[in-house]
């Protein structure tokens, strides 16, 4: 199945490196002109590190040696007229190495338009706003396009232009030589060294949260001063000389770019780093900057190499967007399914097996009552669940191709002097089964449903909570069936799509990816396939779009993306039709219109995507209050009195009897106490039984989701509602009302 992290981002959580005492004392300036804020607890006294970095300058020396030879090259290229094609078709006369981006969009559209762009793209490139257009004749035609920060491409060259001002910062405030500074998908980081590179006994600096303050002051001041980011082409030699005080960038120089090749740098203010760009055109459009968290990681993400500091912030081009963001931070912190798994006790982690959870008897509700769901489903749609091996001899790793392209992802061993590799998926072994006896087309489609174990070999680094695991599963399921299937088949699974995230509220989107360049099978095959993945896309109604080109090389696929209460998007479901691995286990079925056999195409699909996940997804959609049920507290039984702990014992066990997860707290505790406790572990219903309630068998009743009733809570009947909570339970509604 597709692999589930997009993010390439690795953070590491390192024991804090462990400082000889004379390093962690900051180094004294000398002599500070420094009149900045002072912060207790940082690493350095002052903001601005007084001298500066001996670097700063060397390089600064070098790059406006370069730069005016540049300046030279370019002032003699030839001025080409040429027309730029603008979104609404319309051209606009230009020059060329001379007329920018920013010219056009100040000139011929406005400034309040120019002013709020990010980046630009020329004939699809991105391009500097500032940055000239360039042609080799006369009469070229360009087409420009514009991005501002409501945009993915805006917005992401926005975070990486503040990712230079965090890395400015971090030079100018701590002398640090930094690594690599790219945006993410919720902001920006930067990793650096406090110390020289090219030392490998020192350790460097730890970074803290006290070292945010000189770190965003420096920030601030570079905001202000409107820094321009200016692009310069410069040779690896040059780069070399340049950037030779620094380990890091020597490395990325000599590893990356081939010689004789160029490539540019960009300086801002004191900062020149190695970069492709682009960037925005000056610091000026960043109205607030904020560091969030830091962490150590390790250089270029690999375990091997020496630890490093990272800082994390976020940006953004007005105040508004910063506060809805804080909001959100705070809303994601409170919902973090990390936070809610440790407080309702659902699952915890131990060193002895990192990346693979261990379920508490709560958490284990929850996961037993998904995996029930889709087995309810499976029975009505005609799945059939099989049991497979969790070990595999290396020799099907090698016919199934994860040998050669999935090893170091897997777990392998050897046992009896042969390979072995745990399975990272359970296709495979489905593979196997079909094989076992001869297929007719009257099995098929064969719809063949897996909860088995999976395990990845993950960076350890990686691990996070139930979101990035080693050991998993899914329900995942197979389907084989002949090519003039697909279609129905697609189908079924968007009817099943619905069921499931409508059950959940889940508002979701499908994504459908083509053939790429390299593929196996044959050209028709996949055409047929993708007018009929495009056919069933259309008759579903949802809202789907097209990535030309996007599919696996074995077949075309759709995945689909879940958005939560947060209005954050998920990738937990994919459906994928698979032409390669039928061939590779030569699978074949007696085919239907002839005496010979035809081969059968494999349809890889999961909705829950990986049960963890879907866990973690879920407590932070409904922020720990499950519906009842999912829910691995349901009824709480609180009686008022010694005296009627009976009556409560008693109710408990018939609730128990009806597979109602149903407590009763016998404690000595005071009533409002032990009603605070149900209601911090988020029970769906307490209910309080006294005297009255015991006379005429019925219970007081507490909802957690519905505030009306609070304090003055309804009596009702234990029979009618032992009935309602039944129904509560089987409709799978989410509302928690007693109806
Ligand atoms: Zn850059
Ligand atoms: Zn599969």
């Amino acid at each position: 199945m597709s692999a589930e992290n997009k993010v390439e981002e690795v953070q590491q959580k390192v024991e804090s490196l462990e400082i000889k005492k004379d390093q962690q004392q900051p180094k004294q300036a000398k002599k500070s002109k420094d009149k900045k804020a002072k912060v207790s607890g940082g690493l350095f006294a002052n903001t601005y590190l007084s001298p500066e970095s001996e670097f700063i300058a060397k390089r600064d020396e070098k790059f406006n040696e370069i730069l005016n030879r540049y300046n030279a090259e370019i002032a003699a290229k030839p001025r080409h007229a040429i027309k730029i094609e603008l979104k609404d078709g319309n051209l606009v006369d230009a020059k060329a190495w001379e007329t920018s981006p920013m010219d056009i969009a100040k000139e011929v559209i406005n400034t309040t338009f120019a002013e709020k762009q990010c980046i630009s793209k020329v004939n699809g490139e991105l391009w500097d706003l500032e940055r000239p257009f360039e042609a080799s004749q006369d009469g070229e035609v360009l087409k420009l396009e514009f991005f501002d920060f409501n945009t993915d491409e805006g917005k992401r060259v926005f975070w990486h232009s503040s990712a230079h001002v965090l890395g400015e910062s971090c030079e100018c405030h701590t002398g640090a030589h930094i690594s690599h500074g790219p945006p993410t998908d919720d902001g920006f980081f930067y990793d650096f060294a406090i110390k020289d590179s090219w030392d490998t006994e020192n350790p460097g600096l730890p970074v803290s949260q006290a070292d945010f303050a000189p770190l965003e002051q420096i920030a601030q001041d570079v905001v202000k001063q409107k820094q321009k980011f200016e692009r310069l082409v410069m040779t690896k030699e040059e780069l070399l000389e340049m950037f030779k005080y620094s380990k890091y960038k020597t490395h990325f120089i000599s590893s990356k770019i081939a010689d004789g090749e160029s490539t540019t740098v960009y300086k801002c203010g004191k900062l020149i780093d190695l970069c492709i760009g682009p960037h925005i055109p000056h610091t000026g459009k960043i109205k607030c900057f904020k560091l969030l968290k830091n962490s150590s990681c390790y250089l270029w993400g690999d375990s091997n190499n020496e630890s490093l500091q990272r800082v994390y912030g976020v940006s953004f081009p007005d105040k508004k967007l910063m506060k809805e963001h804080m909001k959100f931070l705070e809303e994601a912190a409170l919902r973090d399914h990390r936070k809610i798994g440790r407080e309702q006790e659902l699952f915890m982690f131990n060193e002895m097996s990192p990346g693979s959870a261990f379920w508490l008897p709560h958490g284990t509700r929850i996961y037993n009552t998904l995996t029930s769901m889709m087995r309810e489903q499976y029975v009505k749609r005609g799945y059939q669940e099989v049991i497979t091996p969790n070990m595999y001899n290396s020799k099907l790793w090698e016919t199934s191709g994860h040998w050669n392209h999935y090893k170091e992802n897997m777990f392998t061993f050897e046992v009896e002097k042969e390979s072995f590799g745990l399975k990272p998926m359970n296709c495979p072994g489905h593979c196997v089964m079909f094989k076992s006896r001869e297929r007719s087309y009257r099995e098929l489609p064969w719809r063949v449903a897996d909860f088995g174990v999976i395990h990845r070999n993950e960076f350890s680094g990686a691990l996070s909570g139930l979101t990035r695991v080693r050991r998993f599963q899914q329900d995942d399921a197979h389907i084989f069936c002949m090519e003039s299937q697909i279609e129905t088949e697609i189908a079924g699974i968007f009817d099943f799509l619905k069921y499931v995230y409508g059950v959940f509220d889940f508002e979701f989107k499908m994504e459908l990816s083509t053939r790429p360049e390299k593929y196996v099978g044959d050209l028709e095959t996949w055409n047929g396939a993708e007018a009929k993945l495009q056919s069933a896309l259309e008759k579903s109604g949802a809202d789907w779009e097209i990535n030309p080109g996007d599919g696996a090389f074995y077949g075309p696929k759709i995945d689909i993306m879940i958005s939560d209460a947060l209005k954050r998007w998920h990738q937990c479901a994919t459906i994928q039709l698979d032409f390669q691995l039928p061939n590779r286990f030569d699978l074949n079925f007696k085919s239907n219109n002839s005496d010979g056999y035809e081969r059968p195409v494999m349809i890889h699909r999961a909705i829950l995507g990986s049960v963890e996940r879907m866990t973690a997804i879920l407590t932070e959609h409904f922020a720990g209050k499950w519906p009842f049920w999912l829910s691995p507290r349901q009824v709480l039984i609180v009686p008022v009195g010694v005296g009627y702990q009976d009556y409560a014992k008693e109710l408990t066990e018939i609730l128990v009897s009806q597979n109602i997860y149903a407590d009763v707290d016998l404690t000595g505790e005071t009533l409002p106490k032990k009603v605070r406790n149900g209601q911090m572990l988020k029970y769906n219903f307490i209910f309080i039984v006294g005297h009255a309630e015991a006379e005429e068998r019925s219970v007081n009743i507490r909802n957690r989701d519905v505030l009306e009733e609070q304090g003055k809570n309804a009596t009702v009947k234990f029979d009618v509602v032992l009935e309602q909570l039944k129904k509560l339970k089987s409709d799978r509604r989410n509302d928690n009302l007693l109806i």
